[in-house]
């Protein structure tokens, strides 16, 4: 059927409908379609049947494959996803997997079955490294859903208590970390605290080594790990650790050039504190720049000093940054 006939009947038939987009002229109405990319006009191609003849006529019909590639397909889940709470995208199967109870950073107990057996510190620029738990940080599914869920208002009891379990601060209890003799007796503790301000996820993480034995040197830290671009052996870590020593106890401010990452350090040989804050960015995929920036070289994203502190903080500060 003719699609201005087709569009006009509906609009006549139903003059009260409240869909704006479909209250429009048509020819501005394709204007707008115009505009979006192949996933957002598979979604829409499923909402009606005005919208699905128009879209399949003027941008889907004779295209091929619409979601071409990963990311394509990945975005269109996402879509998918937006509406379904009990749901989350998986980067390593392309799939939408059901949420299980016990799955959130605190516990770290539970591995998506397609995830099995796989070598999680293989290569950090696999999708499946981006998809699953790393580093310091909490695993994107993790993320995702608690933005979901602080973004929708009509979650359910269960969800909320999942919301409430998900933004839980977490500890791991204190252990020794030692590679020869001379680092026994070093007691390490992790905290973390997960935060959502302005639909963006924010994580502070905290890292403290205690000095019950022996003291605590620039060597032992020498494997520490900030973020993707600041970690084991780097020059740019080195360095800070030792103007952090050298600082004697004052805590100094650092801010990654390429992720969303600022960090301060307060040393002495007694204790270091290493707090590590992150701006994971908003609902999306694996492939969007701030959470790609944090597992690969691929993308960089520059951010202003200081503020990945300053919106978890929610205040402002004047401290002096360092950017490695
Ligand atoms: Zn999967
Ligand atoms: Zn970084």
């Amino acid at each position: 059927m003719n699609i201005i006939k087709l569009l006009s009947s509906f609009q006549r038939l139903r003059p009260h409908t409240r869909s704006y987009l479909l209250r429009l002229p048509v020819e501005i109405l394709l204007e707008i379609l115009n505009l979006l990319p192949p996933h957002c006009l598979l979604v829409i191609y499923q909402t009606c049947r005005p919208l699905r003849a128009i879209t399949h006529q003027y941008f889907l019909s004779g295209r091929g494959e619409i979601l071409a590639t990963l990311e394509d397909k990945l975005r269109y889940l996402t879509c998918l996803a937006r509406s379904l709470p009990d749901y989350w995208v998986c980067a390593r199967c392309c799939k939408l997997h059901k949420i299980v109870w016990r799955d959130v950073p605190a516990t770290h107990l539970y591995n998506p079955e397609c995830e099995y057996g796989s070598d999680l510190w293989r290569d950090p620029e696999d999708i499946q490294i981006r998809n699953s738990f790393a580093l310091n940080m909490p695993a994107h599914r993790h993320v995702q859903l608690t933005l979901k869920y602080t973004r929708l208002r009509t979650i359910k009891w269960r969800q909320r208590r999942r919301l409430q379990r998900l933004l839980e601060p977490h500890y791991f209890p204190d252990k020794e970390r030692f590679y020869n003799h001379k680092e026994e007796g070093i007691l390490e503790q992790s905290s973390f605290y997960p935060k959502v301000i302005d639909g963006r996820y924010v994580h502070l993480s905290v890292q403290t080594y205690l000095g019950a034995q022996n003291t605590i040197s620039r060597q032992f830290l020498r494997r520490e790990r900030i973020c993707h671009h600041i970690r084991d052996y780097k020059t740019n870590l080195t360095m800070a650790f030792d103007m952090a020593f050298s600082a004697k106890d004052s805590q100094l401010f650092f801010s990654c050039s390429s992720c969303g990452t600022d960090f301060s350090i307060q040393a002495s040989p007694e204790l270091v504190i290493i707090c590590t804050w992150q701006d994971l960015g908003p609902e999306g995929t694996v492939f969007d720049p701030e959470w790609e920036s944090m597992f690969c070289d691929l993308t960089r994203v520059s951010h202003q000093p200081g503020n990945a502190r300053k919106l978890y903080d929610q205040l402002e500060n004047n401290e002096d940054y360092l950017v490695l």
